[in-house]
């Protein structure tokens, strides 16, 4: 795992990480200033600390991989994140976006299927001082004692949009989904508009891991 130190030579690739997101569209300065808060090399093996910041997707063991910081940032701004926003995550992975999330002042829960990425993931957010609530569990079935949320991101690929998951957001909320089966997925963000109703407007192809049902133990 990583040496969890920051240093000015990182401090200035997010600088420039920054500078390549807004070159790409990323507009919410709130955004961009999470960027330069997050370490985002703590979330990384040491292997591959020197592109951490890079626009780049990297494996974090048991096959899964943190986001491209694009992707990251991207999904983050369909959001449309308000501070205090009730947020669940499905697929906590490195804990990268979580951080993101808590960074902007939402109350984050996240969820997953691996137990190993989710114990590691849960030492580098703590070291980070932040205190989302992070489930060891299958992202399908939400989170609904804590439901409902004002948003719902998935960051991986889900074959269709999971039902569960529409019932636990709230009237108004958004939810922000990769959705394909196979290696590429179309991302959506849904609205719900009432208890029944939704809409759905698409932003674009991604890849994605796929979103498995079934919590795995190593
Ligand atoms: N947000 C992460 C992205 C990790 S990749 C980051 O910033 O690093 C997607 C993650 O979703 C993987 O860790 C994978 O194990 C997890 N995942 C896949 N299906 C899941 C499910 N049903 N429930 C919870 N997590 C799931």
């Amino acid at each position: 795992m990583q040496h969890l130190k920051d240093s000015f030579k990182h401090k200035g690739k997010r600088k420039q990480l920054i500078l390549a997101l807004a070159d790409m569209g990323i507009k919410d300065q709130r955004i961009l200033d999470a960027f330069d808060v997050v370490p985002r090399h703590f979330f990384l093996d040491t292997a591959f600390e020197d592109q951490a910041y890079s626009n780049m997707a990297f494996q974090i063991g048991s096959g899964q991989t943190i986001s491209h910081p694009y992707t990251v940032a991207f999904q983050t701004e369909l959001l449309e994140i308000q501070k205090g926003d009730k947020v669940l995550e499905i697929g906590t992975g490195s804990g990268f976006q979580t951080s993101i999330l808590c960074e902007l002042g939402t109350k984050v829960f996240s969820i997953e299927r691996h137990s190993d990425l989710h114990l590691a993931a849960k030492h580098v957010v703590h070291h980070l001082n932040y205190s989302p609530k992070l489930f060891f569990g299958d992202g399908y079935k939400g989170s609904p004692l804590n439901a409902p949320f004002d948003k719902i991101l998935v960051t991986c690929g889900a074959p269709e949009i999971p039902q569960e998951l529409l019932k636990q957001l709230k009237v108004n909320g958004i939810m922000v989904i990769p959705v394909g089966e196979g290696t590429e997925q179309k991302m959506l963000k849904i609205i719900k508009q009432g208890e029944t109703s939704f809409s759905k407007e698409e932003f674009g192809t991604f890849k994605f891991v796929p979103m498995l049902e079934r919590t795995v133990n190593k």
